[in-house]
Order: C-alpha cells, then structure tokens, then sequence
C-alpha cells in the first residue's frame, strides 16, 4: 500500500514507518519536526516537512490510507495551555480528515491513548470503559476519537483508533529523544546516566502493593507491529483498541529493573503525587488478540529497559 504517515519524525511514528517499510509499504512521512527529528525517519520514506493541516497538499488518490501521530502529547503542557491542544490536536486532525475525504482515501490508523479514560473503575481497562480524561491532553485525543468515529459513520472511512499504554523500548537505535522529557524510563536512564542527579518519585501512598503508581509497559515495536496489521485489516466502521501488555510494574519496580540492566545507581527523592496520575493503568488487550491476531513478543520489562539504554547510549 502506499501510505502517509503524519507525525513519522518523532519516537513512534519513526518505529512505525520502519516496520511498514520493512512489510513492503511505500510510505510518505508529513511531519513539521516541531518535536520530531528529520534524521529518524528512516531512509526508505519519502518525507515532506510540513503541518497536519497541510495534508491536503500531500494526499491524493494515490494514496491507500493514513497512519496519524502527529499531535502535543505533554500532559503539563495541555493543562496550562489546552488552547494548543485543542487546535493542534483536534483541529489538525479535523484538516488531516477533511484531506483525506477531498482525496478519498479511507483507511486510517489512529494514535489514541489510555488518556482518554482517566482514573478507571476498574482495572484491566476494556475499551468500552467509561471515557472521563483527568487532562486537556486526554480530552483532545478522546475529542479525535469521537470525530473518526462520526466521519467512519457518515463518509465510509475505515479507521481504528489504537489506545496506548506506556510505551517504551526502542528499535533500530530508534528512541524517545524528547528535549522536554517527563517519562519515567527515559527519566531513569538519564538518572543511570549520569546525566540528571536523581528522580523524583512523585507519590509514594498509592493503593498499590508497594505505594508508588503501576503502569502498563509496551515495547515500541510490538506496538508498531499492531499498527501493520491494523492498517492492513482495516474495514469500514471505527473500531478501538486498547495496545498494552496487559501486566502492570510499579514505578520502584521499574527503576530497580533500570538500575539492574545498567549496573548504575538511580537515586530518588520523595515527592508529591503529580496531579492527573491515576494509581494503576493496565490493559485489557483481549479485542487486538482476538481480532487483529496481535500479541506482544517483548513483554518483559527488562528486555524495554535494555532495548532502550542500548538505544541512547
Ligand atoms: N514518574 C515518576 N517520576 C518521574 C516520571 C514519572 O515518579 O520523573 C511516575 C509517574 O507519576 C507515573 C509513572 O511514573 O506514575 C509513569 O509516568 P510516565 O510519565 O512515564 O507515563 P504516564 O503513565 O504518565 O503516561
């Protein structure tokens, strides 16, 4: 298929568009390089530099469908400035669908997030848990959802939105590479590092088994294969699926696991809960299993801890 693939400069866009290369696909990768990176986008795409609301100049209907990541993904940022959220996330989006209308190009991959439902009722999370996002960031990608779900409804597009858990690891000496960087691993190894003095442990009284918050960590390249078989099983209607491993470590468990995969200290200071943070985030990934055939092959923590040091080294 000949693809566009928005937002393909940055950590999971890139590690998206490698492995749809290496699947045989012509990708085309629509990025602004505002966070991204122009030198992670792998060799054999096309790449264009430009806003998601220049898509239009980009599809035609040549184009078998879309992969869509390009978006503000800081939860911090969104909450002391959701109008950039708001217009770069929802309205950039609304361009990148209109684009693909005009072009009638109909298959879509969406990046979403376990964001969009907040502190849950219950955990695993299912996809048809209740949708309360705690940040202007979760409402935006919830806001998009809602939107491919209506477009699906009413112009036959054939799209899945993919909700994310944590995701880490790299690929290729892919890695995040953000210059604002807020995510516990990268975090911690920096820490390994020598390159932060130490890590902020934000809350230790959580009702989990050790105090600090689980989370659901997912290697980058099982989560990029998802996407491959998504985009290829795509069929008319907007279908959701949660992407995780289904098995949660807690904050202290992953920086002793980065600690033991580097062989250096990361030290930790004690500090508030970080507001929005909810205690635990796992998984229920049984609809991918079932429908996309899709199961993780690199679910140990250790192996997304090792993948990523060997990555920013
Ligand atoms: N965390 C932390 N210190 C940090 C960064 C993150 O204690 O410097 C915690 C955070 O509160 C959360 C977990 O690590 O419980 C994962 O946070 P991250 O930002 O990586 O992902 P999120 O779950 O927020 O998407």
């Amino acid at each position: 298929m000949r693809l566009l693939v928005s937002g393909g400069a940055g950590y999971i866009g890139s590690v998206v568009t490698g492995h749809l290369l290496e699947a045989g696909h012509r990708v085309t990768v629509l990025d602004d390089l505002s966070t991204g990176h122009r030198d992670a986008v792998p060799s054999g795409a096309e790449f264009v530099q430009a806003g998601i609301d220049q898509a239009g100049d980009v599809l035609s209907a040549d184009f078998d469908g879309v992969l869509h990541f390009a978006a503000k993904s800081l939860v911090g940022e969104s909450v002391t400035n959701p109008a950039l959220y708001w217009q770069n996330n929802v309205e950039g989006s609304r361009a990148l669908l209109e684009a693909m209308r005009a072009a009638d190009v109909r298959r879509l991959v969406f990046s979403s997030t376990a964001a969009t439902y907040g502190e849950p009722d219950e955990v695993p999370i299912t996809e048809d848990a209740p949708t309360r996002p705690t940040s202007p960031y979760g409402s935006s990608k919830l806001a998009v959802d809602l939107m491919i779900g209506d477009y699906a409804a009413a112009y036959g597009l054939q799209a899945a939105s993919l909700r994310y858990f944590n995701v880490a690891g790299a690929w290729n000496g892919l890695t995040e590479r953000h210059t604002t960087e807020t995510h516990l691993i990268p975090i911690a190894l920096q820490v390994a590092a020598g390159r932060r003095d130490r890590l902020t442990l934000y809350g230790e009284d959580y009702p989990t088994p050790d105090g600090t918050c689980v989370r659901d960590y997912i290697h980058v390249a099982d989560l990029a294969e998802a996407h491959v078989l998504a985009i290829a099983a795509a069929r008319d209607g907007h279908v959701v699926y949660n992407l995780g491993n289904g098995s949660g470590f807690s904050v202290r468990q992953v920086i002793d696991c980065v600690a033991e995969v580097t062989g250096h200290e990361v030290p930790v200071v004690s500090g508030p809960r970080r507001p929005g943070d909810p205690a635990t985030l796992v998984a229920a990934g049984d609809r991918i299993r079932s429908e996309l055939g899709w199961a993780p092959r690199r679910p140990e923590l250790r192996t997304m801890v090792a993948d990523a040091w060997a990555g920013s080294r």
